[in-house]
């Protein structure tokens, strides 16, 4: 008789961008007339830069020629992308070899596949707000209890990140062996410093814990000074790894290329007590698991760090980050309290008090007719808060804020 991993029916509904599909498009079918603004999910919306096309033509080409066709690859990535992917960390200030680089099909399966390599009883610490993907995968695997009716599971820590404490994540109290930690966030566009990091570091060293850390909004740290990888600390190499992603920064979502860092130095436990790397068990897991990203995206991802492919990409980002800045300042404009949008493409604002986030929604859609994400969806300290992307045209990012600051002002 087969029977299903019962872990699965722990997980509370894929509940948040269904559900935000289904009251839109209701609202649409009831006043077919309006034109409704979409700032909810976080996807771009520019084209890839040419130079970056061009890479994946030139690639095709090359399978179309019995001279330069290409198989299977090394799973682990071609060396022209892992050099490129080693040579950016220099210029950034971090030590990373290429042979510590795993490329992938995106960050959201790293970040998901991940934790098989921990023991299953392992003490998971998040962040609350959080991206979903780290809290579900962890409950698939089973190594939570039920959800309480907050939403929130058993044996899972949760770190409140909040206006009272700048979104900036609190240590655990107790125990915590795995932590994730995603700067700039999602959802609430904070940056983590580099005196908080070497906090959350000293912290993973005193207790043998490890930090994984998302770096998949990186590019988008514009304040000189703000780490862009947790490798900038010092020991960090000894605790944490990394994953990063080409999505967000060079418009690859529907393109998929990403990568994670694992340091031969990265080490944890087995059962006798004895430090095992972690760099060969996920070598192990990737080998097995995986086959490799397809020959032109990974020259389209190598075109990101040439001169013009890395001008096109970081264009792309200027632009996003000018939406950022008219929702951030119209938003305090129209007397909104708001957070990030200065080194991440999210608008975290605060909700009129008398208001639940999906309070919220409900009258900023009909109202305003916008589309955002409330923050509940995102965690139980996430209600009262309220996610706006960046990523959009400029016409309807200006249109979106006029509206809510003559329709909807706090
Ligand atoms: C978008 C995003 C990613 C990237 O996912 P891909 O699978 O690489 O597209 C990773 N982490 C966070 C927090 C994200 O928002």
């Amino acid at each position: 008789m087969a029977k299903i991993n019962t872990h699965y029916q722990k997980l509370q509904a894929g509940y948040l961008f269904p559900e935000i599909g289904k009251r839109v498009r209701a609202y649409a079918a009831a006043h077919p007339a309006t034109r409704i603004i979409r700032l909810g999910i976080g996807d771009v919306v520019l084209p890839l830069p040419a130079p970056i096309v061009d890479a994946i033509k030139t690639a095709a080409d090359e399978m179309a020629r019995k001279e330069t066709f290409r198989g299977y690859g090394p799973e682990q990535g071609y060396e022209f992308l892992l050099d490129a992917i080693a040579a950016n960390y220099r210029s950034q200030g971090a030590q990373v070899s290429p042979d510590e680089i795993f490329v992938s099909d995106g960050a959201k399966c790293d970040t998901a596949n991940m934790q098989e390599i921990f023991s299953l009883d392992s003490v998971v610490a998040v962040t609350d707000p959080v991206y979903p993907v780290y809290v579900d995968t962890n409950v698939m695997a089973g190594r939570t209890g039920p959800a309480d009716s907050d939403g929130r599971y058993q044996r899972l820590v949760y770190l409140p990140t909040t206006a009272a404490n700048d979104f900036d994540p609190p240590l655990p109290d107790g125990r915590a062996d795995l932590v994730y930690l995603c700067s700039p966030n999602n959802p609430t566009g904070a940056v983590m410093s580099r005196a908080s990091l070497a906090r959350w570091v000293a912290w993973a060293k005193q207790h043998e814990a490890i930090i994984l850390f998302d770096a998949a909004y990186e590019a988008f740290v514009r304040e000189p000074g703000l780490p862009r990888s947790i490798f900038e600390i010092p020991g960090a190499r000894e605790v944490a790894l990394e994953f990063r992603s080409f999505s967000k920064t060079a418009g690859f979502t529907g393109t998929r290329c990403a990568f994670t860092v694992i340091p031969k130095e990265l080490k944890a436990r087995d059962d006798s007590g004895a430090w095992v790397a972690l760099h060969g068990l996920w070598n192990r897991r990737h080998t097995t698991k995986f086959n490799g990203v397809s020959y032109p995206i990974q020259r389209a991802a190598a075109a990101v760090f040439s001169p013009e492919g890395a001008a096109g990409a970081h264009a792309n980002i200027d632009y996003t980050m000018e939406n950022a800045r008219l929702i951030r300042e119209g938003l305090a404009r129209a007397g909104y309290r708001v957070f990030g949008g200065v080194n991440a493409p999210y608008i975290w604002m605060q909700v009129p008090a008398s208001m639940t986030s999906w309070q919220y929604f409900d009258r900023l859609l009909a109202e305003a007719n916008v589309v955002g994400t409330p923050g509940s969806g995102f965690g139980s300290c996430g209600e009262g808060y309220f996610r706006l992307s960046a990523f959009g045209f400029r016409e309807n990012v200006e249109e979106a804020v006029e509206r809510i600051r003559t329709k909807l002002p706090a």
